[in-house]
């Protein structure tokens, strides 16, 4: 009878809980499967969030149309500004030196706040713009969109925390679309002091690029109508060539004072009010209107977007493009400095 009982034990064993422990173990063994899988999904963000430890991991994003704050992980959000500013058929170069410089620009932000709650907005027009990846991924076409975002997460990966420093302290790192072959001072286009590390420097390739040359024109009358919204009281004989005159050009070539009729306007004022891209225009009157031939995209300070592509075309890599924008910088880890 002890013997079929153990016989019976061990039947049981054998049919029932043998299968039950191996079962759990595969079990077990397909969870961590699924784990590591989800794991490598989410590598980018982990191997990002590693070396963004410290003071500057997460940044405080004002998205400007909702007025929503959110709490972002720094080279997360550089991958959005990074697609948003710069086209991803850019040279992988010109898209690694964007990324030092959008994190710099950021960083610079953090330390010298322009918004109250939040660190950065996702404005171009104030801040630097910022595109969600869905938003991102609707504007590209189907079939390139995850060689696109790969491309520039590789960028950000491959910068990974470093900042241009000058005087070890992160640099205002402006940047544009196109300087027209030579980029500006900030001093001629904002007024104060500047800075020594932002200077005109002269870039070759640009013209290549369909932000290099635009052109605007306009009928006497409704430049006049626009003129009157800022100045009330202008007049313009016209008639008289001397009446639209340029006066003065800065050393970058754009146009720092220019007469229009009974007042004298500067270059980024006139920018502003005619919508030109840049100031950097020379004007041909017609019978009736006048024409505006511009050179370049943007204000003209820092980095020229399409000039880093250029010179990554030419050979320089993403150091050598912000050396080359970036008077005496260095360029650090962020938890360095
Ligand atoms: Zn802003």
């Amino acid at each position: 009878m002890k013997k079929v009982l153990i016989y019976f034990l061990c039947l049981i064993t054998i049919c029932f809980i043998l299968p039950a422990i191996f079962t759990n173990t595969t079990k077990t063994k397909q969870t961590l499967a699924i784990q590591n899988t989800q794991e490598e999904n989410t590598s980018v963000q982990e191997a990002t969030q590693e070396t963004t430890q410290g003071k500057y991991s997460k940044i405080k994003l004002l998205h400007s149309k909702t007025g929503e704050i959110e709490e972002v992980d720094l080279e997360t959000y550089l991958c959005n500004v990074v697609s948003a500013e710069m086209p991803a058929t850019f040279e992988k170069e010109a898209l690694k030196a964007q990324a030092m410089v959008a994190r710099t620009y950021t960083i610079y932000k953090v330390n010298n706040k322009k918004h109250d709650n939040s660190d950065i907005c996702d404005s171009s027009s104030c801040c630097q713009a910022w595109v969600s990846k869905e938003d991102r991924f609707a504007r590209w076409e189907e079939d390139k969109r995850e060689e696109n975002w790969k491309k520039i997460v590789e960028a950000v990966n491959e910068t990974k925390g470093k900042v241009v420093v000058y005087n070890n302290q992160p640099i205002n790192a402006f940047f544009h679309s196109n300087s027209g072959g030579k980029t500006e001072t900030p001093i001629n286009v904002w007024g104060g002091s500047g800075y020594p590390y932002l200077q005109s420097v002269e870039t070759s390739g640009e013209e290549g690029y369909t932000q290099y040359a635009s052109e605007a024109t306009f009928s006497n009358e409704d430049l006049l109508n626009k003129l009157k919204t800022k100045y009330a009281d202008i007049q313009i004989d016209f008639s008289n060539n001397e009446s639209i005159k340029i006066l003065e050009r800065t050393e970058s070539d754009r146009v720092k004072t220019i007469k229009f009729g009974n007042h004298n306007l500067s270059g980024v004022e006139t920018r502003t009010i005619l919508g030109l891209r840049s100031t950097n225009f020379e004007l041909e009157k017609q019978s009736n209107q006048i024409k505006f031939y511009v050179k370049g995209y943007g204000h003209g300070v820092g980095m020229s977007q399409t000039g880093a592509d250029s010179l990554a075309k030419q050979g320089s890599n993403a150091e050598d493009i912000i050396h080359h924008f970036y008077a005496n910088v260095e360029i650090k880890d962020v938890n360095e400095i």
